[in-house]
């Protein structure tokens, strides 16, 4: 054997090793990825040479091999791509890969709280965090190449000599540290070639068998994939999840090279949308499970993969922030996304709308957060309505249809709007168009179907459309699209009553010669006398009906701008915003029930000593008109709830005396 050459590595910084087997406590594991990585690029170098016509030997079967040697410790990554020379060896090895590493651990230091991406780019040298020595035996491609043989301790110390190798290629062996020899066991190393070389374009082969899948999905042309090829692989990156609703796959090579599917998963209520869940890969290498600092934030909920070599990944994290390709590649995600709906929405509205409970949120996320998103999705966002809509045909007749309580719609079904599984949803140009004559750029709403059932089913009586809503994001959302849309306002349905719920006709009030006092003006002051609260508003008003036993005889109304700042306050602090103290409550002269009351009190004091029996029904029943509005509006704590059940059989008690 001849020794070829002994000598130093030249060395700029000191120990490096133990820094970088420091910095990289929790990731020693990444040594392979590397070794694989620079095997599948020695194999590919090897075909670009032969595409050019300066080799002419077999290229068809690459393979990698990856053995262990359990008694001598050792593990091997073995490749027939291009080989070095010994002039390569001491090139790449002694120079390029030693800086490299250098260069690595500079900037690791440099933002050592900010772990780098993945830990990439160290190369070559990452075998020396779980290796004692490292062998490299080669022999290049060039004709008559003598093989060669490097052995390196870790120290700046190498010797290089001939090597009795025949097989074109490169296998570099480990023998491992006596705490890294985890590296030995069959199980860990299908793992971590799983993780992290699953999808590189070369077989790699361990224990006489091939394993992993190599070839990337994302790689291949959307017109290649089959709806069940995307969705096998959903189900290979996040097994036992449900199903995605839909998929973007990502392709170009300029201005930046990126490649990847994306999927919007169904989204539970609780999702954390800090917490990022698409894989980065760096040409077919897995790099990181989080893609946090180059996705946009809004898009965070997806899933799936990104591949992108102009990503990079060695740098730290707040240096990838304000990278400008970066911020490039994040708007090109963005927009993509935004085409997948738009198309979505003009192909396949049915589908559409069935993602929309889903997706709305993500889509109104993104509309709050980016600009630019904002525009490409402004058309494509729908709202469920209780307007009953013919469907997305402009030439669609227009229906009366009848509501569950029987009630005619007053023309509400005109054009436009999405049906799905019988619900109707619709866009706010078409919502205020539709209902431009009865209420000009005021738009209803309701935040929660069942409490404020009672004041939707108010508004569909009088043939008013309530948009619904309801996602968690939505009150913050009305604030963006009332800035954006200065000439709308959002009411909810309980913060006023529109007037054309109410009747206007106020000749028709009886003033008692007695007092001189209107009859509302009397049940206002029954009911102010009865309740005693000063922070509690009450108004009278009667509500138009056809039936007016079926209106509520009253309601808790929440002014709109004070009920949006608790909310918004509670949003902050993430809880649930209290019932507010300060609230109106609207009796309604027209209920049959408050008209008789009106008469019961006449002539009696409430609430003074000695007061007579009906007086005291009346101040009872005036609490529980009260209590009644409160219900339909929230839940009962327990004293309120005991109060109530109270308070009701002793309203029932004295009725039953009186009907005796
Ligand atoms: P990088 O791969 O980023 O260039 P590395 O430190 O991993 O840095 O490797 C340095 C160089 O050593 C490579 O550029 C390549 O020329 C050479 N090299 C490493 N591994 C192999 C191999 N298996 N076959 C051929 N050349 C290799």
């Amino acid at each position: 054997m001849t020794v070829l050459e002994k000598g130093n590595i030249t060395i700029h910084t000191e120990n490096i090793f133990p820094i970088i087997k420091k910095s990289l406590y929790s990731a020693h594991e990444i040594f392979l990825r590397e070794l694989v990585s620079n095997a599948v690029d020695a194999i590919e170098k090897l075909k670009m040479v032969a595409f050019a016509g300066e080799y002419d030997g077999d290229t068809d079967n690459p393979k990698i091999t990856i053995t262990v040697d359990k008694d001598k410790k050792t593990l091997s990554i073995g490749d027939n791509g291009i080989g070095m020379t010994a002039e390569e060896v001491k090139k790449y090895i002694n120079q390029v890969a030693f800086s490299s590493a250098e260069e690595f651990v500079q900037k690791y230091q440099g933002g050592a709280d900010q772990p780098i991406i993945g830990h990439f780019g160290l190369g070559f040298y990452s075998s020396f965090i779980v290796a004692k020595t490292v062998e490299i035996d080669t022999l290049s491609y060039k004709e008559g190449a003598q093989a060669v043989h490097w052995i390196c301790d870790g120290s700046p110390e190498f010797e290089l000599t001939d090597s009795n190798r025949t097989e074109q290629g490169t296998t570099i062996t480990l023998t491992l540290q006596d705490e890294e020899i985890e590296y030995l066991e069959s199980a860990r190393i299908r793992q971590l070639v799983k993780t992290y070389c699953d999808f590189m374009p070369v077989p790699i082969e361990f224990e006489e068998e091939v394993i992993n899948r190599q070839k990337a999905p994302w790689r291949q042309s959307p017109s290649e994939l089959t709806e069940e090829d995307y969705l096998d692989f959903y189900r290979y990156l996040y097994p036992f999840q449900d199903e995605p609703l839909l998929w973007v796959h990502l392709k170009t090579d300029y201005p930046f090279d990126i490649n990847g599917i994306l999927y919007f998963p169904k989204l539970k209520p609780d999702v954390d949308v800090t917490q990022g869940n698409i894989k980065l890969f760096c040409n077919q290498v897995f790099v990181s499970d989080h893609c946090e600092d180059i996705v946009p934030k809004f898009l965070m909920p997806m899933r799936g993969i990104i591949d992108s070599p102009d990503i990079p990944l060695n740098v730290s994290r707040s240096a990838l922030q304000v990278d400008r390709k970066v911020r490039k590649i994040a708007d090109f995600i963005a927009k993509k996304v935004a085409d997948r709906l738009k198309g979505l929405y003009k192909e396949e509205p049915a589908k559409y709308v069935q993602c929309w409970q889903d997706l709305g949120t993500f889509v109104k996320f993104g509309y709050i957060n980016d600009e630019k998103f904002k525009k490409h999705v402004e058309d494509l966002m729908i709202y469920r309505t209780t307007a009953k809509l013919g469907g997305s045909s402009e030439d669609e007749p227009s229906v009366q249809v009848e509501t569950e309580g029987g009630d005619a719609w007053q023309d509400v079904s005109v054009k436009g709007g999405l049906v799905y599984d019988g619900q109707s949803y619709t866009t706010l140009d078409e919502y205020l168009e539709r209902n431009q004559k009865q209420h000009e750029n005021r738009v209803y709403y309701c935040t929660d179907a069942a409490t404020q059932a009672t004041y939707v089913e108010l508004h569909q009586s009088q043939g008013l459309e309530v948009l619904y809503l309801d996602s968690f994001i939505d009150t913050h959302f009305i604030g963006y699209l009332e800035r954006d849309r200065s000439e709308v306002k959002f009411s909810r349905v309980d913060s006023e009553l529109d007037e054309n719920l109410v009747s206007q006709d106020k000749d028709t009030e009886i003033v008692d010669p007695k007092t001189n006092q209107t009859r509302s003006e009397q049940i206002k002051a029954l009911f102010e006398q009865a309740l005693n609260n000063p922070k509690l508003t009450i108004r009278t008003e009667a509500l138009k009906s056809d039936d007016p036993a079926g209106t509520p005889p009253a309601m808790v109304l929440l002014p709109e701008a004070l009920r949006r700042l608790r909310d918004m306050t509670a949003l902050l602090q993430q809880e649930k915003a209290d019932f507010p103290e300060e609230h109106v409550l609207v009796v309604n002269t027209a209920h049959p029930m408050i008209q008789n009351l009106a008469a019961l009190s006449q002539g009696s004091i409430v609430g003074v000593e000695g007061a007579s029996p009906s007086a005291e029904l009346t101040n009872l029943i005036c609490h529980h008109v009260y209590d009644l509005a409160l219900m339909s509006q929230k839940g009962f704590d327990a004293e309120g709830m005991k109060q109530f059940v109270t308070r009701s059989s002793q309203v029932l008690t004295q009725l039953t005396d009186k009907a005796k």
